[in-house]
Parts: C-alpha cells; sequence; structure tokens
C-alpha cells in the first residue's frame, strides 16, 4: 500500500541502521573486554585520574608516531648503547645448546641461557624482548646513538649469558641495558623492576642508570613491582650473569608479569612495547645528559 518512493526510501533506511545495529554491537561485544582490559594501565599512570583516561589514551598514539618520542634528536650523539634482548627464538628447539655450561661471572659457571618466560596464551618473552628491543633501536638512532645488540633475530640460538655481558665493552658501549619480563606464578603479580649487579668500579653508574631508567618507566605509567622490588623498583642481584660478566655501567630491565593478563594484553601490543621502548630510551636519556 506504500507509495513505491517510501518503500524505496525504507529499502535504503534498512541497509543503514542495520550498519548502525552491526557497529553498535561490535562496539558493545568481543572489543569491549579488551578495552576494559588495557585502560587499568593507561589510569596506573595517573593514579586516580580516571577521569583524563580518555585524555591519554587519545594522546599516546600521537606520542607512538614520534619515533623518538621522550627524547631530543640528536640528544645521544656520540654515544654507543648497547641493548640485549633477552632470550632468543631458537632456544627452546637447541635445548642441548643452550644448557652448556658458560662462566657466571662469580668464578663458576651456568647454563649458556634460558628460553624465557610467556603469558598464559602462550606470547613468549623473546618475542617481546625483541620487540622491545627493535623499538628502542630505532628511538636511539633517531637521537644519534650508535647501537650495538646482543642479538640480530629473534630465530637464532642463543647467545650465551656471558657474551651478554661481554659483548658491550667489546664493542665499545657506554652502557647496557638488558631487556626482559617476569614470569612470576601469580597472575596477580604486577609491574616492573630493574636489576643491577654490586660489582666492579662501574656499580655507582649502574645504580644511576637503573634508577633513571625507573623513573621515566614510572613517568610512562607503568606500576613499579613493589612486592618483588620494593618502593624504589630496584634491586641488586649477584647471580645473574650477563650483568656480572659486563663491565660497562649496566641494568636489567624486568618490564612487566606476562602471567598478569592486563599487563600481557599490553605486551603483545605494538603501542604497548613502543611504550616500554620510549622509557628505556628516556632513561638512557637522563643517564647520559647527567653525565653517565
Ligand atoms: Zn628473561
Amino acid at each position: 500500500m506504500a507509495h513505491p518512493l517510501l518503500r524505496s526510501l525504507a529499502l535504503l533506511a534498512c541497509p543503514l541502521i542495520l550498519v548502525g545495529c552491526g557497529a553498535q554491537s561490535a562496539g558493545d561485544g568481543p572489543p569491549s573486554p579488551r578495552s576494559s582490559t588495557l585502560r587499568p594501565e593507561h589510569s596506573a599512570a595517573s593514579a586516580g585520574a580516571a577521569s583524563t583516561a580518555g585524555a591519554s589514551a587519545s594522546a599516546r598514539p600521537t606520542e607512538a608516531k614520534d619515533a623518538s618520542a621522550g627524547i631530543a634528536e640528536g640528544a645521544l650523539e656520540g654515544t654507543t648503547i648497547a641493548l640485549d634482548p633477552g632470550h632468543n627464538g631458537g632456544n627452546a628447539s637447541h635445548l642441548s645448546a643452550i644448557n652448556k655450561q658458560v662462566p657466571d661471572g662469580n668464578g663458576g659457571t651456568k647454563a649458556c641461557n634460558t628460553t624465557g618466560t610467556a603469558t598464559q596464551d602462550g606470547y613468549e618473552e623473546h618475542a617481546f624482548t625483541w620487540a622491545v628491543g627493535k623499538a628502542a633501536k630505532k628511538q636511539l638512532e633517531a637521537a644519534g646513538a650508535t647501537v650495538v645488540m646482543s642479538r640480530t633475530s629473534d630465530k637464532g640460538v642463543g647467545p650465551c649469558v656471558d657474551e651478554r655481558g661481554t659483548f658491550a665493552k667489546e664493542k665499545g658501549a657506554d652502557l647496557l641495558v638488558s631487556i626482559h619480563a617476569n614470569g612470576t606464578e601469580s597472575r596477580s603479580a604486577k609491574g616492573f623492576g630493574v636489576i643491577i649487579a654490586p660489582k666492579g668500579p662501574e656499580v655507582a653508574a649502574s645504580k644511576r642508570l637503573g634508577k633513571d631508567l625507573v623513573a621515566q618507566l614510572k613517568d610512562q605509567g607503568f606500576p613499579v613491582n613493589r612486592a618483588g622490588y620494593g618502593s624504589d623498583g630496584l634491586n641488586e642481584r649477584t647471580d645473574l650473569a650477563g650483568l656480572m660478566n659486563s663491565s660497562v655501567p649496566t641494568a636489567l630491565v624486568e618490564c612487566a608479569e606476562m602471567n598478569n593478563p592486563s599487563e600481557a594484553a599490553l605486551m603483545r601490543t605494538k603501542a604497548g612495547q613502543k611504550r616500554y621502548a620510549t622509557a628505556i630510551v628516556a632513561g638512557i636519556g637522563d643517564y647520559v645528559h647527567a653525565g653517565g
């Protein structure tokens, strides 16, 4: 009974309504839990500033576009920075090679390397550390630094932990930052920590580097793992062979807890990886500007 024009208008309107419904149900459906999982990470940045969460979320992608975010272009001209992304993609399939005993830096020996940890859904630490290492390298180079890496891909085996310490001095690096993530069993464990070795003439410099890294990780909104590292986020350990074998100022960053669902979700994203890299690069920048 409807006028033909009205009928065709109704036909046109229908697909429009369906598109709208589809978009709405997608927005209320699967993506919702994901964004609510990520939100605490962003709001942790500004404790109690939940009302600014939207603003900071929209600001972050803009920051992420700038490869040298967190440090001025040319600021690291003339420096050589060593990065050690933990573990390697081929370790798990070459157990005899990575179980070979190597100097532990304490007069003893320990296994060449380990496979590392993984998130509950199988995203592996070596892939995360490689992604953060690559992003940090890009930012450091944009700031004028020469970057040397302990490994050149995520498909190899090793290198062994002694080499991961000694290569920095051999390559003429001013400092070394080792990148890892924790695998604490409890899913409620959360946050980052920085570790240095209380050894050698460079211990005071390592401590300054560690503190600068902690400050910049906090600044990027990452929470300190107080249970594991205390309120200052900094531990001293003598059992980490990479640190013990290094003879330049050195710090190891445990970026987050891979068993923590919200941190795991963040660690899998390029934006999250870039934020960890930005914090590490800014920490390195602060250390260098303070005179090393
Ligand atoms: Zn590790």
